[in-house]
Parts: C-alpha cells; structure tokens; sequence
C-alpha cells in the first residue's frame, strides 16, 4: 500500500531564511578580504540541510564543513558540490577513504595515520587541521615534518581556536603556533577563525572562515551583537485546555500544585523534541507575545504551561517557545549551541 502524507504537524521549525542569508552576508563582511565558509554539521546545528545549504548557496558560500560521512549525502542533495565540502573527521578507516574518492568529497587529514589511509586510498585533494593548543583532533605541530604530510595535496590548511570568544591571550598564543606551522606546509588556502575568532579582526581571517553558531543566529561574543538576527523559531500546538482547582496537581511526581484554580494548557513538545526539563525552572512559552509559564516538569512529549490570564487561549492555537539564544541559554543553563543541535526531527522545519 501507499502511505498517505502525514497530517500538518503538531510541531513546527520556522527557519527565516532571510535572515540566515543575512547573517552569512554580515559574516563574510565582518570576515574582510578572507570569504565565509559555512559549519554546517549536525545538520546545520539542527536546523536541517535541506533548508540551510539552497540558502547559503544563494547567499554566495562555497564552503562547507560537517563532521561525519554520514553527512555527506543530504548535503550534496542540497546543491553544495562535493569539492566545496569538507568532512572535518577525516578517514578513521579504509572504508572513509573510499567514500570519500568515491563522491570526491575532501577529508579533513588530522593525523598521521589519517595520511597514510588517505595514501593508500588513492588520495588526492584533501585539507590538514593542525592543532595548535586544543589537544582534540588534529595533527601536532610535531609531524609537521612528516615525509606523509609532505606527501600531501592540500587545499585548506586549518586549525581551531579553542576559547575565541573568551577575553584570554590562547587566542593570540594559537595564531602564532599557526603562523609557524603553516610555513613548513604547502597549502592553497588558510583557515583559523569560528564565528567568534572573526571578531578578533583581520589577523585571524586568512583566506576563508568557518563560522556555525553566527549564522544561526547564535551570539558567541558582544562584538557580533547587533550584526545578526535569530534564525529559528520553535512553535507547538495547544492539544488540551483544562481548568484546575486549587491544589490540583500537574505533571510527573506531582512538582507543581495550583495555588488557586487554574486554567492550564498542554503543548505537543517536550524532551524528546530537545526542550530539556532545564526549560521548567523559569521557561515559558509565549502566544501573541503574552506570557504562558511552564508548570510542573517536562514531559517527554508534553509540557503544560499556565493560560489562567490568556483567556482566549484556545485548542489548535500555536505557542511560540523564545528562543533567541542568548536568552534561552539564561534561562536554561543550556550553551547556545545545545540549544540549537538539541532540536529534535519531531519538529517540522
Ligand atoms: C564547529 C566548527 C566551526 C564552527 O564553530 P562556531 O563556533 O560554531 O562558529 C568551525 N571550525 C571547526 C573545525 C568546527 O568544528
């Protein structure tokens, strides 16, 4: 048999896609003589490829980054060319190489060991992560000498700062050990900065930076602020309007009881969707920019929000959860990036 579509969802992503557009845009400006690439792993923080790569490829990015092979498909379903995409893990087997000779997607080479596999696969245009102080992936400043790296065709030279938004000098201790490392290595292009090592000026752009979080509408430093909008706005439907009298008790182990009578709302999303119970303590939801505070604790599918002062509040309407990141991040405890990577695919984007 066919299956027949599904109904409308009960759970909505709006993506802006203008507003994402912008955002590359404000970043590649901000980014100077160097052009902006695009972190697009975790399916674009979450916010999905499908959407995301047509938009930046519009916007005039030309390089992507994910972390896994088992990205690569859906982005170059997307429109993005095999050759503009990165796979930032590089080969950890002999069967990674092949895939990536096989689609002519280019490997991050992190290792020596990367080298070598990526040798034996047959090789070609590939990228090296040096790591300059992060101690994570990436091949130390040590092997740079290595007849194996010398033995590579290497399109991007890149590392990773570990702390570019914070106020500390790793930063500026990172781009020297960079420097250095750069010149024992023959390479066609230069990459150092995230969203927030474009904010430390010019010095640290090269010739492409990678950001992620910033296009997303994320604020990993003041410096940004003002130069990027939110992208994505998290909505779910009221199910069940219900009245509670005084000392009825809501949600799981009972951790919340009406102080006066009540009339309660029942929203379709919940942990599972990527709302933690960090949301409870302070969270709410709004509708027509009225306040809905959550009550009791998160459900793995459900979360009940208090309309006593929302009267016309009704079933079928649709809340919006706030979710300008900096905000939500207070309000959780959760970082900006959790926020986004946490939304889960029961959300329609
Ligand atoms: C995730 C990632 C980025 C993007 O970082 P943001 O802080 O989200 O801008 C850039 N480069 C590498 C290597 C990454 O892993």
């Amino acid at each position: 048999m066919t299956i027949p579509e599904p109904p409308p969802a009960t759970l909505r992503l709006k993506i802006d896609r203008e507003a994402l557009a912008a955002n590359w845009r404000a970043l590649d400006r901000l980014s100077g003589s160097a052009a902006a690439g695009a972190a697009i792993k975790a399916d674009a923080y979450g916010l999905g490829v499908a959407k995301v790569v047509p938009t930046l490829l519009d916007a005039g990015a030309r390089q992507f980054f994910v972390a896994h092979w088992s990205e690569v498909a859906p982005v170059l379903a997307a429109g993005a060319a095999p050759e503009q995409l990165a796979v930032l893990h590089g080969v950890n087997t002999p069967a990674d190489a092949a895939y990536a000779v096989a689609t002519g997607v280019r490997p991050v080479i992190n290792s020596l060991r990367q080298a070598a596999l990526w040798r034996e696969a047959g090789g070609g245009l590939c990228h090296l992560m040096i790591d300059t102080g992060m101690n994570r992936l990436g091949l130390p400043p040590s092997d740079i000498g290595d007849g194996a790296i010398a033995a590579l065709d290497i399109d991007i030279i890149l590392s990773h700062l570990a702390s570019a938004e914070d106020d500390t000098d790793q930063s500026a201790r990172q781009l020297v050990v960079f420097e250095t490392a750069r010149t024992g290595v023959k390479a066609r292009r230069t990459s150092l900065a995230n969203s927030a090592g474009i904010a430390l000026g010019s010095g640290y752009h090269f010739d492409l930076t990678r950001p992620g979080l910033a296009l997303y509408g994320g604020l990993p430093c003041e410096a940004l602020a003002g130069e990027l909008a939110q992208v994505a706005f998290p909505q779910a439907m009221v199910m069940q309007v219900r009245s509670v009298p005084t000392g009825g008790l809501v949600g799981y182990n009972a951790t919340f009881r009406a102080p006066h009578p009540m009339r309660t709302a029942t929203l379709s999303l919940g942990y599972a969707d990527g709302i933690l119970r960090c949301w409870a303590e302070g969270g709410a939801l709004l509708h027509e920019g009225r306040v809905l505070k959550i009550i009791g604790r998160v459900s793995m599918d459900m979360i009940v929000v208090d309309c006593t002062d929302v009267p016309d509040l009704a079933e079928g309407d649709f809340c919006d959860l706030p979710y300008s990141l900096v905000a939500a991040a207070e309000t959780t405890g959760l970082s900006q990036y959790e926020l986004l990577t946490l939304l889960g695919d029961r959300f329609a984007r």
